[in-house]
């Protein structure tokens, strides 16, 4: 195989969500993978629903997710070639003009409904005279443009789904060109496709259907056709469809939340593929995992309580190379021995900030049995500590007072830490060294 192009085409109209990311990945990773290209297309035709702060916060994300783009193009730049394609459409009859108002086809539609018909376009401009066109643009009404389908059935070897079948003939003649000469998504679509020579087009299969127009369109243009696969989509635990205008999941609030990228990497990529759903943190390893001949056609279940499982999983197993920094901007940076002390009761890095001040103090201790506090006290081993000093101190106190297993255990937790969970009490005892549990002992806040 050539090296592939590939683009993911977000149009910047609000903040990209999980199911965006989905999208990107599989096209960004493809790409890594085979060494080839991968292009972030900003499909924002739409001038006023388009907003470059959602285009930047796009690129925030996928930087954020560890896949910038190689190529970034707006398609709000490129309009002249849409012009030119348009004029050659124009010029072989297959893009004509067309004068109802959106009332009228709108009117069309109820009727053929209540007769049981299709609501397909019924080509009524395809047959206006010349005359009748020249009294139409007189009266001031402008036209929009509709591409002229073969009614013919298009297929295609989908890389996801394999052999597919569009019959065009039950399907509206697309609107190409808006009545105010602005582009809707499908043609700037395809003469993108062509002129960065992407190799393989990977979306959601919300596109199949347009997949089939738009191989009209490019075999219409004489262009090469890329490769096709069409991703099932992600949908909420409870079955709706993720959407960027309600802001379901956005990345940037996964980011602010905490997430690991690598954990919605992982999710986003793994759920509904054969692979199992598990925690990669490496993004050329993730890479390796796609196929899309095994994506399942069924949506994929998006659940956000495994998000956090796996964001879990990935910091139980993070080195403290891979956390220093981000301790530190928490002001939680306690070196090696607190990370790996504290790693595994977290959920987020940022939780590591709350087991710092455990470490740290002031922390009011808890005493319920004064008397054996005392006696544990007295048989504290003597300083340097190190990880073997837990042992040695509590099977001092189990001789001294004859007291064992969790009896002995919880007391000494909630007298040192104030609470009656977390990390083993072996590695936090030389972190909160000697000063700070004899205080603790002595039922000072320390
Ligand atoms: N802007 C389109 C979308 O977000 C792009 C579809 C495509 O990849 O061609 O659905």
């Amino acid at each position: 195989m050539s090296k592939p192009i590939v683009r993911f085409a977000p149009s910047p109209t609000g903040r990209i969500h999980i199911g965006n990311a989905r999208q990107a990945l599989m096209n960004a990773l493809f790409a890594r993978r085979e060494k080839g290209v991968f292009v972030l297309r900003f499909d924002d035709t739409d001038l006023e629903r388009s907003k470059r702060e959602y285009a930047d916060s796009i690129e925030v994300d996928l930087a954020w997710l560890g896949i910038p783009p190689d190529v970034v193009v707006r398609q709000s730049e490129r309009v002249e070639f849409y012009d030119e394609a348009a004029d050659r459409l124009r010029a072989v009859g297959r893009l004509y003009p067309c004068y109802e108002t959106s009332e009228e086809l709108e009117f069309r539609r109820k009727r053929q409904l209540a007769r049981g018909l299709p609501p397909v376009y019924d080509r009524a401009a395809l047959k206006l005279t010349e005359e009748e066109r020249a009294k139409l643009e007189a009266e001031g009404r402008r036209p929009h443009w509709r591409f002229r389908l073969d009614h013919r059935t298009v297929a295609w070897t989908d890389l996801v789904r394999g052999d597919c079948h569009v019959d065009c003939g039950s399907l509206s003649d697309p609107v190409l060109v808006r009545e105010d000469g602005t582009y809707l998504y499908t043609l700037p679509s395809i003469v993108d496709d062509v002129d960065l020579k992407i190799s393989h087009v990977i979306r959601g299969e919300d596109h199949v259907t347009n997949t089939a127009v738009q191989i009209q369109i490019f075999e219409a243009l004489g262009a090469h056709l890329p490769l096709f696969g069409h991703i099932n989509l992600l949908t909420t635990a409870s079955g709706e469809g993720l959407s960027k205008r309600l802001g379901h999941l956005s990345l940037t609030s996964l980011r602010e939340a905490g997430l690991e990228p690598q954990a919605v990497a992982s999710l986003a990529v793994l759920v509904g593929t054969a692979e199992s759903v598990r925690p990669v943190a490496d993004l050329d390893e993730l890479a390796s995992l796609i196929d899309f001949a095994h994506i399942s056609r069924a949506p994929a279940k998006f659940d956000e309580h495994e998000l956090d499982q796996l964001n879990a999983r990935l910091i139980h197993e993070m080195p403290y190379e891979a956390a220093r920094s981000r301790l530190a901007a928490l002001d939680s940076d306690g070196g090696e021995a607190f990370w790996l002390a504290v790693r595994g009761n977290l959920t987020r890095v940022a939780d590591a900030v709350h087991w710092w001040a455990v470490v740290r103090g002031p922390v009011t201790p808890v005493i319920e049995d004064k008397a054996f506090i005392e006696a544990a006290a007295k048989v504290l081993p003597d300083a340097p500590w190190d990880s073997a000093t837990w042992k040695t101190w509590t099977e001092a106190v189990k001789a001294a007072t004859g007291v064992k297993g969790k009896a002995l255990f919880m007391p000494l937790r909630l007298a040192l830490t104030g609470l009656d969970h977390g990390p083993e009490l072996a590695a936090l005892l030389p972190l909160i060294g000697p000063d700070r549990v004899k205080a603790r002992l002595s039922g000072q806040a320390a």
